[in-house]
């Protein structure tokens, strides 16, 4: 038994590692490479492996570095099943169709240029039908259920508390006499996020897959962060401008639904009209609103007492484009949340383009801005955008809230491997070198551990 690191080795992106078992070859998680253009063009790229020889894959959520590729394997001929949980089935369904569209429109626009210079035209990465293609292959698990996926392999998900529906495979294999367990983290979430409960602890492994995205960080605790984002709103309430917050579709749009619902009275919510200025933000909610029985236990009685965690009697959900353009009109009182999470599209750049120069606005940041993005440039402090070709000046107060993440942070990791007995082997993924390298060194200091930073290619006999 074997298993190969094919992707996300000394990098966030591009998950992807196959197992073989006797006969047979798992593939657990296969994900899109996410950065710059020519980054992202590997994706387009052969895969390391036949896709008709694969013949089961596991998926632990439904972030696109994990599961985006997925259609392009079954454009390229995988068949067999795709095993994950429920709710990743179902927002998988929107973000897929989603990315598909995407390529469309990219292909579309790079065609359009090529056609004129006499160039040979590109083909969409996969199409939004390829998408619904895949999406048929989804057999939806739920946590703590033991399944046999293939003779020798069997798998239960649990609880990472990253996303809705986000899981820690553990996969255990059997080759004749011999047998190893393997855990794969995926994604493990913050511990004490909202809606979410805690990555559940695991006792036993022979090796575990870890990701180590804050290996070398730590957050501020929720302690100062809901406080904080607290006054923000209340005190901008006295300058009576809008707060735009532009946020990530999936997760980060119903934590802050979730944050206003709680603290309704104390952050004075009444007092705005709210704006959920994104289709498929809405959607995502749909399917959080679904999933209840996985929500942690604060957010099960908010659900049983009053509702839907992400209702509010002042929510206006903008699904089309006359929608959104009326929220043009509102010069305050509005907070707006709209996409995209970094302000690189989506329609927070049009509500940028009417608020951003008022002195009165506020921009509240929320989630991780990358480096060359617009969301980081406010964070940095630029006095000017440009947005369609016009310059802008920046007088909005723009507020940066450090504590939200969906990732655990280097103690949550140290705590998390720790539940493990004996110390299990332990391969680093899901981290550039540097995080990797601090969180090795901890887990080596801490646990006596013996660990790999996973290197792409590499093979380990299990
Ligand atoms: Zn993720």
């Amino acid at each position: 038994m074997q298993i190969e690191f094919l992707g996300a080795t000394r990098e966030v992106t591009g998950s992807c590692f196959l197992l073989h078992v006797g006969n047979h070859k798992l593939l657990v998680e296969c994900g899109l490479v996410q950065g710059s253009r020519q980054h992202e063009q590997k994706n387009s790229d052969p895969f390391p492996f036949e896709a008709e020889e694969i013949d089961a894959i596991i998926l632990t959520h439904a972030h696109l570095d994990h599961s985006g590729r997925l259609p392009l394997l079954v454009k390229r001929g995988y068949t067999g099943p795709v095993y994950t949980h429920n709710a990743t089935a179902d927002l998988c369904a929107i973000m897929l169709q989603d990315a598909g569209y995407l390529n469309e429109k990219e292909a579309q626009w790079e065609n359009k240029k090529r056609e004129r210079k006499g160039l040979e035209l590109v083909e969409p990465l996969y199409t939004r039908d390829e998408a619904r293609d895949a999406l048929k292959l989804f057999n939806g698990l739920d946590y703590g259920l033991q399944q046999e996926i293939l003779p020798g392999v069997k798998v239960t998900l649990r609880d990472a508390g990253h996303i809705l529906g986000s899981a820690i495979a553990e996969v255990q294999l059997a080759e004749g006499e011999h047998s190893a367990k393997v855990v794969f983290s995926g994604d493990l979430g913050h511990k004490g996020a909202p809606i979410l409960c805690d990555p559940e602890a695991i006792a036993h492994a022979d090796l575990v897959v870890m990701e180590s995205t804050y290996g070398d960080r730590m957050h501020r605790s929720w302690d100062d962060t809901w406080p904080e984002m607290g006054d923000i709103i209340s005190n901008a309430k006295s300058a009576k401008g809008n707060i735009l917050i532009p946020a990530f579709t999936v997760g980060r749009t119903q934590e802050l639904l979730y944050a206003f619902k709680s603290n309704f009275e104390a952050w004075g919510i009444g007092d705005w009209e709210v704006f959920l200025d994104s289709p498929m933000g809405i959607e995502a909610t749909e399917v959080y609103t679904k999933h209840t029985k996985i929500y942690d236990e604060h957010a099960q009685e908010l659900n049983h007492r009053d509702g839907s965690p992400f209702d509010l009697p002042n929510l206006h959900l903008s699904r089309d484009t006359q929608d959104s353009m009326s929220i043009n009109q509102l010069k305050s009182g509005a907070i707006i949340i709209a996409g995209s999470g970094m302000c690189t599209g989506g329609r927070i750049k049009h509500h940028f383009k009417y608020n951003i120069w008022r002195e009165r606005a506020h921009i509240l940041i929320v989630g991780f801005q990358a480096r060359g993005t617009l969301g980081r440039a406010l964070v940095d402090g630029t006095k000017h955008i440009r947005l369609w070709g016009e310059t802008m000046q920046v007088k909005a107060k723009v507020h940066t809230i450090g504590g939200l993440s969906a990732h655990a942070d280097q103690q949550g990791l140290l705590d998390w491997y720790g539940y493990f007995q004996g110390s299990p082997r332990v391969a680093l993924v899901h981290g550039e070198a540097g995080a990797m390298e601090v969180l090795a060194g901890k887990l080596r200091l801490d646990y006596d551990a013996d660990v790999l930073l996973a290197e792409f290619g590499q093979k380990l006999e299990l």
